[in-house]
């Protein structure tokens, strides 16, 4: 396993890989990873012949300063963990390389609206900055595979614009959310959770199962009611609980839509903020 610090370093091995005809696939994360990161890992090493996992924590995508600064460092565990699952290069920048000082961030997306709506509703700028680092991340790397989790579905949406709007030939493949056995879906915020957070926890997986099941029966806006009540019942403060067409995340109120859906939470335990999500059809 090669660890790269430098852009420069990265690129030029990179390049070199490139010209011996190695294929490339990329996982961006931000470090304090978990099985739902190496099950991407994994994935890529399969479909490609050298796999880069980068480790950065975004500072331009955190709305709250405070989340940003509480964001768990877990770096040695994460190598232990690259390594053994034979990742070959480990990209973990430097900040001021990402963003130089000397160049102010200006770069700007029209991700026609996908950046106001749910996540983006509650976490201004929140997009932007995903878009700003996985910009600059994709035109490193220039992988030929990206490789994310539909854990954060509406990312995986916003980076799928980000791919058109760029013209990168990169390929975007999505992966089903890896959860705990009892449902929990794996986060790095998780590890902000007591035991009994944990438990609670839950409730926002089985929301989604309810909402699954009661789809094709009953009144969308009673089926999100009864989600928030059990939510807000069980010790969460929620942002949302929404029923949205999968490839625009305009919400749906009613059973007429054309569209395939998928159901979204988020809900603030304590100060963790959670989200999850479930495809509806
Ligand atoms: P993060 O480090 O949280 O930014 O996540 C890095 C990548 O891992 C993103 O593509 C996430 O969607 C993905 N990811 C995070 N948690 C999970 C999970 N439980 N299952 C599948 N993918 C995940």
């Amino acid at each position: 396993m090669i660890i790269h610090r430098h852009i420069s370093s990265l690129r030029n091995y990179l390049h070199l890989m490139r010209k011996k005809g190695l294929s490339i696939g990329f996982v961006p994360t931000m470090g304090a990873l978990h099985e739902g990161h190496l099950k991407l890992m994994q994935a890529s090493m399969e479909s490609s012949d050298i796999t880069v996992c980068s480790i950065f924590v975004n500072p331009n995508q955190f709305n709250d300063k405070k989340d940003f600064e509480k964001y768990p460092n877990r770096l040695g565990s994460d190598l232990d963990m690259l390594y053994n699952t034979g990742v070959q290069v480990v990209f973990i920048p430097f900040t001021d390389e990402i963003y130089p000082p000397s160049a102010p961030i200006t770069d700007n997306y029209d991700l026609e609206g996908l950046d106001t709506r749910l996540e983006g509703k509650f976490r201004p700028g929140h997009f932007l900055g995903v878009c700003q680092v996985m910009d600059r991340l994709l035109h490193i790397v220039e992988a030929d595979y990206l490789l994310m989790g539909q854990k954060d579905f509406q990312q995986c949406l916003v980076i799928k614009k980000l791919l058109k709007i760029t013209g990168l030939p990169t390929q975007l493949s999505i992966f089903p959310t890896i959860r705990e056995p009892e449902g929990l879906a794996m986060s790095t915020r998780n590890m902000r959770l007591s035991p009994d957070q944990k438990v609670q926890a839950l409730n926002i997986y089985n929301c989604l199962i309810e909402i699954k099941s009661k789809i094709e029966s009953e009144d969308f806006e009673q089926i999100k009611k009864l989600a928030v009540d059990r939510l807000t019942r069980n010790g969460f403060r929620v942002d949302y609980v929404e029923i949205a067409e999968t490839e625009s995340l305009f919400p749906v109120s009613q059973r007429n839509s054309a569209q395939p859906l998928v159901a979204l939470v988020a809900a603030f335990l304590g100060d963790v903020r959670l989200i999850d999500n479930m495809l509806l059809q």
